[in-house]
């Protein structure tokens, strides 16, 4: 079966054609401009695909309840055109074909879950470390959902008394998104954080906030396997620094599963396999729809 995919983010909108196993045909990405014309290439582009079915990662906050009358509607972004926006609506309209949408996170968990690092485990917690900070968790085979999707990038750490800089999210300034995201690496430093790798203490700090939030949801969901991507954990032997702060702060309190922290298995193609898996469910739906 042919299916669509988008990963669509803040920055770009990565658009491809595959199947459920994770392979991929065929991929191109477009720079999130306008909805209106992001949405025009997007759907040129799938045009003559012959796509049964389409699965949407999205950037959030995203209405996640299939349920819900707003479904696939874009919340309160700093993106403020993107604001209200129905994307899952405009989609199906546009393209004609089923879609089923969740986050970015929740996607590429799915992806990683089921083609990735975490193919063997029963559970998985996906965390991404770039422009923002975002999990995804899959328990009992299914994506983590409450009320909304979870926001797990924005809890609260204890601060480093050694760190003077007060965070810069917007809405709770330092919470671990505030303190550790790759923005607030570059503002706390003055340079990127690729251009950091010199500098130990930035990654050791980075370390220690990560490590906290790792040791939080370990004992809050008992994940089989963390996986943590994204740009900020490009850097080399990052994984290694936050495994041994888990330690540290952990006490062997919980013993944790052999190799429990580790990059993508699909390196940056965890979101679009997760989206793949998401046109396949969305499949599933409309034929559930038309019996
Ligand atoms: P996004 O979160 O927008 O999807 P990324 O995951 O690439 O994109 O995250 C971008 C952030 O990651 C930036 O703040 C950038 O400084 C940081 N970053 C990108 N590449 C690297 C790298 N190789 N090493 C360390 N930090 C990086
Ligand atoms: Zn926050």
């Amino acid at each position: 079966m042919r299916y669509g995919a988008i990963e669509a983010g803040g920055t770009k909108f990565v658009c491809a054609v595959g199947d459920e196993h994770g392979n991929v045909e065929e991929r191109v990405s477009f720079p999130t401009s306008k909805p209106e014309e992001t949405l025009q290439l997007v759907v040129d582009f799938f045009h003559d695909k012959q796509i049964t079915a389409l699965g949407v990662g999205a950037f959030g906050p995203v209405d996640v309840k299939e349920n819900s009358p707003s479904y696939g509607t874009i919340g309160n972004t700093p993106k403020l055109q993107w604001t209200d926006y129905p994307l899952l609506k405009e989609l199906e309209s546009k393209l004609n074909v089923p879609v089923k949408l969740n986050t970015d996170v929740n996607a590429a968990a799915l992806g990683e879950y089921m083609h990735g690092a975490a193919k063997h485990a029963d559970s998985c917690l996906y965390i991404t470390v770039g422009t923002g900070i975002g999990a995804g968790a899959i328990v009992n085979g299914k994506t983590l959902q409450g009320f909304s999707h979870p926001e797990m990038g924005h809890i609260v750490v204890r601060k480093s008394a050694h760190d003077a800089y007060p965070g810069n999210c917007p809405y709770h300034r330092d919470c671990l998104e505030g303190l550790a995201a790759g923005p607030a690496i570059e503002a706390r430093w003055g340079e990127k954080a690729q251009k950091l790798y010199h500098q130990d203490e930035v990654w050791r700090l980075e370390a220690y906030y990560l490590a906290q939030a790792i040791m939080s949801y370990t004992l809050v969901l008992s994940p089989g396997k963390i996986i943590m991507g994204g740009g900020v954990m490009k850097k080399e032997g990052l994984h290694h620094m936050v495994q041994q702060e888990l330690e540290q702060l952990m006490q062997d309190y919980v013993p944790l599963p052999e190799n429990y922290l580790v990059p993508p298995g699909l390196q940056d193609n965890a979101g679009i396999v997760g989206a793949l898996l998401l046109a396949k469910e969305a499949q599933a739906k409309g034929k559930e729809i038309l019996s």
